[in-house]
């Protein structure tokens, strides 16, 4: 069975303090209209597992990490068993996840086949089906509370098209992760315009108010 659309060889940007290689899982549950991915999400898969290991099998030594990144890459049905082949092979692992397969991540979890959680927080339920297409922010505190519970590093982070959310509504967000308990940074990236996305976005013309987000989020451009 094919898994990945692509892998990207090494960064050094993606799994904090790693150098690492980059899985690509085709498909996602989500239809976010921000996102820069369409071609992964609506793609197909032309990497197996087995030319994935063999890579990384090659890279023992000069690689730390593997980011497994989509897409979503919880979909894919085989991702427990291909954990653990990745794991043997002596690489640490990161998941970006948009959380809503706590079931998955909870199985990953328990079997301490990862090492880091990039876990997006993609807005308040009333804007999941405008943003997202779908989701529910039930289950993104779901996933939340099993990575606040063990022992894996994560972090949280968002995205903001200021057309999709008010810095009011980025505040609340941060607000009820400190109040869930979350002592980390809440990353919030900005949309870079000049992408191909899902929902055809245009940039927006109303500034992000920085300093109306100033001490509860940091930001990234
Ligand atoms: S941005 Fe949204 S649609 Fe794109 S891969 Fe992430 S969760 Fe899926």
């Amino acid at each position: 069975m094919n898994a990945l659309y692509d892998l990207t060889p090494f960064t050094l940007l993606d799994f904090p303090d790693t150098p690492a290689a980059i899985f690509w899982f085709v498909g996602c549950n989500l239809r976010c209209v921000y996102c820069y991915n369409p071609d992964i999400v609506f793609g197909e898969a032309s990497i197996s597992e087995q030319e994935a290991l063999a890579f990384l099998k090659k890279r023992i030594g000069l690689l730390e990490g593997v980011v497994l990144s989509g897409g979503e890459c919880t979909l894919y049905p085989n991702l427990i068993p291909f954990c653990s082949q990745i794991r043997k092979l002596g690489f640490r692992i990161k998941l970006d996840t948009n959380g809503m397969r706590p079931d998955v991540i909870a199985s990953l979890i328990a079997l301490e086949l990862i090492d880091y959680v990039a876990l997006d927080y993609k807005a308040p339920d009333s804007k999941m089906a405008q943003i997202c297409g779908g989701g529910s922010e039930k289950r993104f505190w779901e996933s939340f509370e099993l990575l606040k519970n063990s022992a894996v590093a994560y972090e949280v982070r968002t995205t903001l098209h200021p057309d999709l959310l008010s810095e009011d509504e980025i505040v609340s967000m941060a607000k009820q992760l400190k109040h869930k308990g979350y002592k980390g940074e809440f990353y919030v990236q900005l949309f870079r315009e000049g992408n191909n996305t899902i929902g055809h976005l245009a940039s927006s013309s109303r500034r992000v108010d920085d300093q109306a987000l100033a001490g509860y989020v940091t930001l990234r451009t």
